[in-house]
């Protein structure tokens, strides 16, 4: 399905796509080839901005469930690992030629810029992609929800989702060869089938904001663009 009047798009990453194969948290060819597609993206003229997860590195919820770290502790743990990864973005985009920014909710000047709407949404005009780091800046949220909120606010036409398959199907497509992938879904539907591609908080402000969630695999060549212009298959969420 061809999404072409989009224009200015939110690139949620979850950082489990930064592994190497061995499971290594960071994979710099993988790096370099993220960062040849958002490039592309931004050549083909969209306004790109990028919220990656810190998930290769640790998950406050997991960490703070073994019962000797408190949850907020562990976020905030988590919030700094998003900060490695965007600048580890940062870094593969500046080296494919691409201008890119870091932009942290959790202030660390010395290390990048501290978010603000203004001058976040300065940097998309200009063409840079924007990279924002520290989640939401919150304990008790994921980078998910952070994805959808800086899409609201910096006026986004839609959240891009990569992920591991082309959509969301109706079940494991790895597991299960009946599984079916949804061309289209309302928010309301993504919420009642509890669909695990996005959590729950990230789905109501989507429906809330009326922000569509494009759903399409990062393994697919120059994958932003294509999914973006609709030549390969995605699932979209959407009013
Ligand atoms: N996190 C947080 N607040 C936020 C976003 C993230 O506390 O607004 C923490 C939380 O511990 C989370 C971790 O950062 O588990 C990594 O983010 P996430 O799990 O969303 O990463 P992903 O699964 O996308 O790699």
């Amino acid at each position: 399905m061809p999404v072409k009047q989009f224009r200015r798009i939110l690139v949620k990453l979850s950082g489990e796509a930064l592994m190497a194969s061995d499971g290594y948290w960071l994979d710099p060819q993988t790096l370099s080839g993220l960062a040849e597609d958002l490039g592309a993206a931004t050549r083909a003229g969209f306004e790109i901005a990028v919220v990656i997860g810190g998930g290769n590195i640790i998950r406050g919820a997991r960490m703070s469930a073994a019962g000797w770290i408190d949850r907020p502790t562990a976020d905030s743990m988590g919030m700094l690992g998003t900060a490695m990864n965007s600048l580890a973005i940062e870094t593969a985009l500046n080296a494919a030629g691409v201008s890119a920014r870091t932009m942290s909710a959790v202030s660390m000047p010395s290390i990048c810029e501290t978010y603000a709407r203004q001058p976040a949404l300065h940097h998309l005009q200009k063409g840079q992609v924007l990279v924002l780091a520290g989640g939401t800046g919150n304990p008790f949220f994921t980078t998910d929800t952070a994805a959808v909120l800086r899409a609201a606010e910096l006026r986004c036409d839609a959240v891009l989702k990569a992920t591991q398959v082309d959509g969301v199907y109706s079940a494991d497509p790895k597991t299960n060869p009946d599984a079916v992938r949804y061309e289209k879904l309302t928010h309301d539907e993504a919420i009642a089938k509890d669909l695990k591609v996005m959590d729950t908080a990230a789905f109501a402000l989507a429906r809330e904001s009326r922000i569509p969630i494009i759903v399409g695999s990062i393994h697919a060549p120059s994958s932003v663009t294509a999914i973006l212009n609709g030549t390969v298959p995605s699932t979209i969420v959407a009013p």
